[in-house]
């Protein structure tokens, strides 16, 4: 929802979860129809796919010119009587076309490998896009149920990964399969017993190779299992530095990130041993072609079936067909990793659309009606029961609650971060499923609990709230929502980029920062999940002020953590373990309903214990007597 002017909810707690759980989890990954997805990102480049293909044979058959011109000179050399002069011509002739024959290969494989790593790139340019573009067709709730650690794992890491096994495997697999085949026909022309000497050595090699290729496999989902979780961990450790140097846990964090990477050096050893000797005899055995090639050539020349060129070509051919079995062999390895890749990109490549329709839907005033909407994040646990909720055009209406009660659910299914299972959620008479986002967004400014500031400078921060407005507007956005203060203290002021302003910004100071932008975007109905951690008063009340210049005439929902806020709203709605079990202004529920003012005594409490006094903080809204 690119115009809905702040971030959503903070994601769902991230599981703790081990490698060996992940390696489970892993190895129930179908990774069937990887190839299916990776050739459907490969339609941008199939041009170039094919010419990386047609090069690469070609090189390859080049390549075999100077085999056979060397067979011609042994041969013109062999076949020479002996009293005449050597054959020179011949010489020179064969020499000349097997030296332009490699030139050629050389090209061909260059230009070859150019298109083949061209296609390579736009594969993963297009499957980061792919990922992108479907996360941002995801509901917003789906697309941050995915944990920052497994999108760049995957985004990042995993898809290049695949770049230079893609990049050889586009134009190389096919050529050196047709390489293969093309020595052995050879050899057989020549003749079949030959051939089978010759092969007599590969199937051994080949089928070590394929026990150990089963064992590294095996292996290969625990290493990605470790890798993610090393992964997740630097994440974890990096992002929660403040919280672990704030609660003096420095020592067992630094335990479970050394952990983490030592567990995942030792797996890699123990797979690297495993899995080595097998591959390293394999690789071993294969090039051993001339152990049977030659004692069955020397028996055929004697016997007079074979010629000297014969031999000596055979020879050739017998080493020239180790390369392309031996790729053949290790491009398995290759398939498996991309595989892999292909698979996890695929996590998020499938991620649900969010359906919307092609028209805008009808909408009059900015009235908010939930009718009998449940909702559960995880299926089975169903977190909002059954809520029915009128908020009237241009009212302003507060959810209260215990924490956990689902307040902050309820303003999410508002700006459709989620779908509801049943119910609806309409907003001005039209259900905003019927709605295309654009639309629901340019209805809604949601400013939420998280401070999120988008990567840019303040001023760009703000300016998405309207991306045309001039700064005359800016200033008065940023003014009403007295962000002009602390900006002017910025040494950039507007200017600063907010990734670092966001280290020299308290919460609510950032929070008014969205709050500007929210002005600014000027809709007709705004949510405001009020932030809990702005314990400091000058800065709750800053915030307040805000929040009033920004709902003037507005429909104003305010999901409330602090009572003082909302006392003068016009309905408060009383939510307690997903339901709504008590509505009315804040004198008539402070009478009837026990939940409420056993909050309110509590806030009382907590005020005037935090203000040293017994008093009330008053509110802002309640400056003018009502909250706009
Ligand atoms: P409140 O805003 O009243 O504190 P929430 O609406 O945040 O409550 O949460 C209501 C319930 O939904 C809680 O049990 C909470 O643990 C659960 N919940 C909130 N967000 C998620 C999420 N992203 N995934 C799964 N469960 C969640």
């Amino acid at each position: 929802m690119e115009a809905v002017v702040q971030q959503g909810p903070p994601t769902a707690p991230e599981k703790e979860e081990s490698p060996a759980s992940q390696e489970k989890v892993r190895q129930k990954k179908d990774t069937r129809g990887w190839l299916k997805t990776l050739l459907s990102f490969a339609s941008r480049c199939r041009g170039r796919m094919v010419v990386a293909e047609l090069f690469s044979i070609l090189s390859v058959f080049s390549g075999l010119v100077p085999y056979y011109g060397a067979y011609r000179i042994i041969d013109a050399v062999a076949t020479a009587p002996s009293n005449s002069a050597a054959p020179w011509d011949a010489v020179l002739f064969w020499t000349a076309v097997s030296a332009a024959a490699y030139v050629v290969k050389q090209l061909l494989f260059a230009a070859s490998t150019i298109n083949a790593h061209v296609s390579a790139y736009t594969i993963l340019a297009s499957l980061r896009d792919g990922i992108a573009k479907r996360l941002a067709s995801a509901s917003l709730g789906t697309a941050q149920s995915k944990s920052i650690g497994a999108l760049k794992n995957v985004v990042v890491d995993r898809i290049e990964q695949i770049e230079i096994p893609l990049a050889h495997m586009i134009p190389e697999l096919s050529a050196n399969v047709l390489l293969a085949v093309a020595i052995a026909v050879w050899v057989i022309t020549i003749d079949w017993r030959l051939a089978l000497a010759c092969l007599a050595t590969l199937p051994i090699g080949l089928l070590i190779m394929a026990f150990g290729s089963a064992g590294y496999y095996k292996m290969y989902g625990g290493y990605l299992a470790r890798q993610d979780h090393v992964n997740s961990v630097v994440v974890e450790y990096v992002e929660g530095i403040r919280v672990v140097k704030a609660f003096n846990q420095t020592t067992s964090s630094y335990r479970k990130y050394s952990d983490a990477v030592r567990d995942f050096m030792d797996f890699t050893i123990k797979w690297m041993r495993t899995s080595r000797p097998s591959t390293a005899s394999a690789m071993a055995i294969l090039p051993t072609t001339l152990f049977g090639v030659v004692p069955v050539g020397v028996l055929l020349y004697l016997e007079g079936s074979l010629t000297p060129g014969e031999f000596g070509l055979v020879c050739m051919l017998a080493l020239a067909i180790v390369t392309p079995v031996m790729y053949l062999g290790m491009s398995f390895n290759d398939m498996n990793l991309i595989s892999y890749a292909i698979t996890d990109a695929q996590e998020f490549l499938n991620l649900p659309v969010l359906v919307q329709p092609e028209g805008e839907a009808k909408v009059e005033g900015s009235a908010i009606h939930l009718d009998n909407v449940r909702f559960s994040y995880e299926e089975g646990a169903e977190v909002i029961h059954g809520i029915s909720l009128d908020i009237p055009s241009g009212s302003f209406v507060a959810l209260v609650g215990p924490s956990g009660s689902g307040k902050s659910t309820l303003a999410r299914l508002v700006a459709r971060h989620w779908d509801v299972d049943s119910g609806s959620v309409s907003i001005g008479g039209a259900d905003v499923r019927d709605m295309p986002l654009a639309q629901l967004s340019s209805l809604m400014s949601y400013v939420s609990q998280s401070d999120y500031l988008l990567d840019g400078t303040l001023r760009d921060n703000v300016l998405l709230g309207k991306p045309n407005a001039t700064d005359e507007e800016v200033r008065a956005a940023a003014e009403a929502a007295s962000c002009e203060e602390f900006v002017s203290r910025l040494p950039k002021g507007w200017d600063t980029p907010a990734g670092e302003a966001g280290h020299a910004l308290s919460g609510g100071e950032r929070q008014r920062i969205c709050i500007a932008r929210a002005i600014l975007k000027d809709a007709p109905v705004i949510v405001f999940d009020e932030a809990t951690a702005f314990a400091d008063p000058e800065n709750e009340a800053r915030i307040q002020k805000s929040v009033a210049a920004l709902s003037q005439g507005k429909t104003l929902l305010v999901i409330a953590h602090r009572l003082s806020t909302i006392v003068h709203a016009d309905v408060i709605y009383v939510v307690d373990g997903g339901q709504v079990v008590a509505q009315g202004t804040h004198a008539q529920l402070l009478e009837n309903c026990t939940l409420y003012r056993d909050m309110w005594q509590a806030h009382i409490g907590a005020a005037s214990w935090a203000a040293g006094s017994g008093d009330v903080p008053e509110s802002a809204f309640a400056e003018g007597g009502d909250a706009r």
